[in-house]
């Protein structure tokens, strides 16, 4: 049995004979096929070519993971460094030795939480070579493909992973879409990271919110007024996406003036 990797998407399946027919990520549209087609990997043959994992350090108590060259989606995901909890904030579909011994040095791993299926990846070879329990909100369950019991599916629209993290289920992009407010960061002022939940855009001071973003597919209005006003309530002055992306400060207020400007564009205010 082999755990087949989608070229495209990066998601890692549950074990087969053969390559899967199709892959359920990229077959919807908030994804797509490669214009070339369907085609598979395996963690074993991507460790035959020259992929790395760099981790470089973003502030204090977090790090970047980045896989060299890029491959799928190309996401990157975080280390938190928490008071002695450390979580990995989405996840990325290579994973080494090499990567396992850098993270055991930092700390080594408490869990790992994920804000939409696009980032699922190796999820639960991370898990396994760690030893650590997955958290991914239940509304996203069907999406899936790799089934593990590492993996807690949370429901309502808080988790509290540790004093300092939690996860809030903002929806959107996912129903089930999810952010991690780490109130610690950003020296006390509080980081939130957001996955493609809440998109950081070209210009730094503004974030956007979209059901597909390859296909450009907007949300409507009632979605993203939602989405803002959930973030209300929530303590970080700082937002971290997931292409290597930084609102450095000012992202509370950024997110309800993009919000505003999102509604406004749909209603033709804008304009
Ligand atoms: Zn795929
Ligand atoms: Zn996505």
């Amino acid at each position: 049995m082999t755990n087949f990797i989608c070229e495209t998407c990066g998601v890692q399946y549950e074990g087969t004979v053969h390559q899967p027919d199709s892959c359920r990520i990229c077959n919807e549209e908030r994804q797509y096929v490669s214009p070339d087609g369907q085609s598979w990997t395996t963690l074993e043959e991507m460790k035959q070519k020259e992929y790395q994992n760099i981790i470089q350090v973003e502030e204090e108590g977090l790090y970047s993971i980045k896989t060299s060259p890029e491959f799928a989606i190309g996401q990157t995901a975080y280390l938190v460094q928490n008071a002695g909890f450390n979580v990995v904030w989405d996840c990325i579909t290579y994973l080494d030795e090499v990567t396992v011994k850098a993270i055991k040095a930092l700390g080594g791993l408490h869990a790992i939480a994920l804000s939409h299926p696009h980032y699922y990846s190796t999820q639960v070879e991370w898990a396994e070579a760690f030893d650590v329990p997955i958290y991914i909100h239940e509304d996203d369950k069907e999406w899936v493909m790799r089934p593990s019991g590492r993996i807690i599916f949370w429901s309502g629209e808080s988790l509290e992973l540790t004093t300092g993290i939690t996860l809030h289920r903002l929806g959107g992009h996912f129903k089930g879409g999810a952010v991690m407010e780490w109130t610690n960061g950003k020296k006390g002022k509080g980081v939130l990271l957001t996955g493609d939940v809440i998109q950081v855009v070209a210009d730094r001071n503004w974030v956007s919110f979209m059901y597909s973003y390859p296909n450009l597919i907007p949300l409507p209005a009632t979605k993203v007024e939602e989405i803002a006003d959930k973030t209300l309530k929530l303590k970080f002055d700082r937002i971290y996406n997931a292409f290597h992306r930084v609102v450095m400060e000012g992202a509370h207020e950024a997110v309800q003036r993009s919000a505003q400007r999102y509604v406004d564009a749909l209603s033709g205010r804008l304009f």
